[in-house]
């Protein structure tokens, strides 16, 4: 069903099956692209984008930390991203923009490579799966550390970045997981393949801060706002990894994952093994977001 769709690539809108670059594209080469992971909501007042300002500015950002310069403006894309929304008739969907380095260069310089823009969406569900939001997930610390400082900017949501990430979730799930935890250059725990991560005790929500090589996520910010709001003090601090086995809450935020909690970490039962009292709480605040359209935090652009 996806031949249906429509990708917009460098400016027109092609069919699926059309969307396609050549295998000399530096990209496909050395992994040079950003990207962005952007849900559009059904909510009872329309089709909405949550923080699409803030995805297309980290769009950019991403790409600024890579020297690579988009031949196109944020209000462009902005529009871009709409409009394939619209071309597929979606109500819900996640959406794919992407920016990567294309044909024109051959070795590791880049700068000769031409600069390529896409848009993807398609429908998509819960992210780890079903019941999941519920029931939680069982979550391993990978033996894989997340990208030290000087190594690649873990800011960056970058391409070549996710060979980091594709190591821990594949080693999850080849051992029977259905997510990873990595920890920083120090042990520390860091966050998920593809989602940051909270950790509750006496109600209190700890976070690894933002400096500690994670992608410093919009689901993440959302979660504070709302923490503070639900008057539960928030600490972004280090993580020692017992810290995990002894939590009462632990869940990962993202915007495939949305706010999922986590009932293992390394086979340790956490809490009552199923979504605890302060998540459910956040859980709560967070869907009712973007379920009902009532958007008291500014989060949605309606289409
Ligand atoms: N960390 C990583 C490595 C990610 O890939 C993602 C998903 N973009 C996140 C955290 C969560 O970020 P966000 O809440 O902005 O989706």
């Amino acid at each position: 069903m996806y031949h249906k769709l429509k990708i917009w690539m460098n400016g027109e809108l092609v069919d699926w099956n059309d969307a396609k670059i050549h295998v000399m594209s530096h990209v496909a080469h050395y992994g040079s692209s950003t990207f962005e992971g952007i849900r559009c909501y059904d909510t009872a007042k329309g089709s909405a984008i949550l923080f699409l300002d803030e995805h297309v500015r980290r769009l950019w950002e991403s790409s600024k930390i890579y020297r690579i310069e988009i031949p196109y403006s944020e209000a462009e894309i902005k529009d871009a991203i709409i409009a394939t929304v619209k071309a597929n008739e979606h109500k819900a969907c996640y959406i794919r923009p992407l920016v990567y380095r294309g044909q024109g260069a051959l070795g590791v310089n880049p700068h000769r490579a031409s600069i390529e823009v896409a848009i993807a969406t398609w429908e998509w569900g819960a992210y780890l799966g079903e019941d999941v939001l519920e029931n939680g997930v069982d979550v391993k610390v990978s033996s894989w550390h997340r990208l030290a400082p000087n190594t690649l900017p873990s800011w960056a949501k970058a391409g070549g970045n996710y060979m980091n990430s594709q190591l821990i979730k594949m080693e999850a799930i080849s051992d029977g997981y259905a997510e990873g935890l990595s920890l920083d250059q120090n042990g520390y725990v860091a966050e998920g393949s593809g989602e940051n991560i909270f950790v509750v005790r006496h109600n209190i929500l700890y976070t690894p801060f933002a400096g500690q090589s994670i992608l410093p996520g919009f689901t993440r910010h959302a979660v504070m706002d709302i923490a503070k709001r639900l008057g539960y003090e928030v600490r972004e601090t280090l993580i020692p990894r017992e810290s995990l086995y002894i939590a009462d809450e632990i869940f990962l935020t993202g915007t495939a994952a949305e706010i999922t909690p986590v009932r293992s970490v390394d086979k340790y039962p956490i809490g009552q093994e199923k979504r605890g009292p302060v998540t459910e709480a956040l859980q709560h605040e967070y869907l009712k977001v973007v379920r009902s359209g009532e958007d008291p935090y500014n989060w949605l652009t309606f289409i």
